[in-house]
């Protein structure tokens, strides 16, 4: 392998998209990003930005994820709008995988032996994995030669110790299924991790946080020396806080009761993972934050209810990870609506100065982008934090690659 690393690219491929940035890693220059939609329906759409500039939309055909890659291709070596000369120049590709078990611990080079070894991962996330795989497959067909990197969502969770990760029901369980609470969005956490030390200038392994990663999938975890000890989502993403359609933690009681009542396991699964949540409680018809708000400030009991059970149980989490941990040197914000909403933020953070927290209410009304939303002499501070999981994963692709040299 070339030592030589300096353009890469990274690739998320979900059931029907394709997200895609091409990186300068020195200087960690973004030269171009975007994504191709609705791959293997009749129209697909694609969306390109070089740089800065405008983005644009071209309707374009997609059958699979490989025409997918041919369109990306195409893009980045346009001679009007590319931003590359030939795709030789690429030297390493980095791959969002969703699930890595206790097998991929960090982010690892796909060979056909690790490769055969994320295949085996597809019973624990049979809508993800098969996409992510694809890329994977269709970039070796591309780009011969070219290493490709897998970045899993789960790896910078695997610290968690057995205590944490461990689920109270006979240890046969754990053994035969590998029934465990794994963990997500292990790549904004870690971002988050280490961009918070940065800012806090301290190491990253002396770095104690509550990270809340707050979109349509939510997540938090208490990082404690730079390294997680909990996190709200479990075995699947479905567990944890209140989300745009998942329901979090619920009795799984209620899955019992639903069985007998007639339910299948699909049914169940719908209802828990697409039906719930904001959308399930706010009644609306919606699962996004800003309609919630706007219902809830416009007195409608539903989105009222759903916005109080939302901050109710993130509120929750904080404190208790706040105590685990042993006291944070932060609390930080990010996600679609941990960066955006600070009507949403508002509502958890007045409720953390028990733990030391000196709520700044305009920075939270007027900040955009990453800064303080607690007073400069607050024993605890309160950041928000843009997230970019894309640079993170070109970050380890490039680490992975040039290990050795
Ligand atoms: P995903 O989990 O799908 O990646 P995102 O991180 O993009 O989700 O977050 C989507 C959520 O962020 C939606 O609920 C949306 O309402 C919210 N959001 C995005 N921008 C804003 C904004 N300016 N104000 C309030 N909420 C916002």
């Amino acid at each position: 392998m070339s030592c030589h690393i300096e353009t890469i690219l990274v690739l998320n491929a979900g059931s029907s998209s394709l997200k895609f940035t091409l990186y300068k890693i020195s200087g960690e220059q973004r030269l171009a990003n975007g994504v191709v939609e609705r791959i293997g329906y009749g129209s697909a759409n694609m969306v390109y930005r070089r740089g800065d500039e405008p983005k644009s939309e071209t309707p374009v055909i997609a059958r699979n994820h490989s025409d997918a890659i041919q369109l990306v291709c195409k893009a980045l070596t346009d001679p009007e709008k590319g931003v590359i000369k030939a795709l030789r120049e690429i030297d390493a590709i980095g791959h969002r995988v969703l699930h890595g078990a206790e097998i991929f611990k960090e982010a690892t080079l796909m060979t056909p032996e690790t490769l055969d070894k994320v295949r085996e991962l597809i019973p624990f996330g049979p809508l993800h994995m098969p996409p992510n795989i694809g890329g994977i497959e269709a970039c070796e067909k591309t780009f011969p030669g070219v290493p490709n990197v897998g970045v899993f969502d789960t790896a910078f969770h695997q610290t968690m110790p057995d205590y944490a990760s461990h689920y109270a029901i006979p240890e046969e369980y754990y053994h035969k299924y590998g029934f465990r609470k794994y963990g997500f969005h292990g790549t904004s956490h870690h971002y988050i991790t280490v961009a918070t030390a940065r800012y806090l200038d301290k190491p990253v392994d002396q770095v104690n946080l509550v990270t809340c990663h707050l979109g349509n999938g939510s997540s938090l975890a208490a990082i404690k020396n730079g390294k997680v000890l909990d996190t709200t989502m479990g075995l699947t993403p479905l567990a944890g806080v209140v989300m745009g359609t998942r329901s979090g933690d619920i009795d799984p009681a209620i899955v019992l009761e639903l069985v007998r009542k007639g339910m299948t396991a699909d049914e169940i699964d719908n209802l828990l993972n697409k039906k719930s949540g904001l959308l399930g409680v706010g009644g609306i018809n919606s699962n996004d934050m800003r309609d919630i708000i706007k219902n809830a400030e416009a007195g409608y009991h539903g989105a009222q209810l759903a916005l109080d059970m939302w901050a109710h149980r993130i509120v929750q989490y904080i404190g208790a990870y706040f105590t685990l941990i042993g006291g944070a040197d932060a609390i930080v914000f990010t996600g679609g609506i941990g960066e955006n909403s600070w009507q949403a933020r508002d509502r958890v953070i007045p409720r953390l100065s028990c733990l030391g927290v000196d709520y700044d209410a305009e920075a939270n009304q007027t900040l955009r982008g990453t800064g303080l939303l607690s007073k400069p002499e607050s024993r605890v501070k309160v950041i928000v934090m843009p997230t970019d999981e894309e640079l993170m994963i070109a970050r380890e692709t490039y680490q992975v690659v040039t290990k050795g040299c």
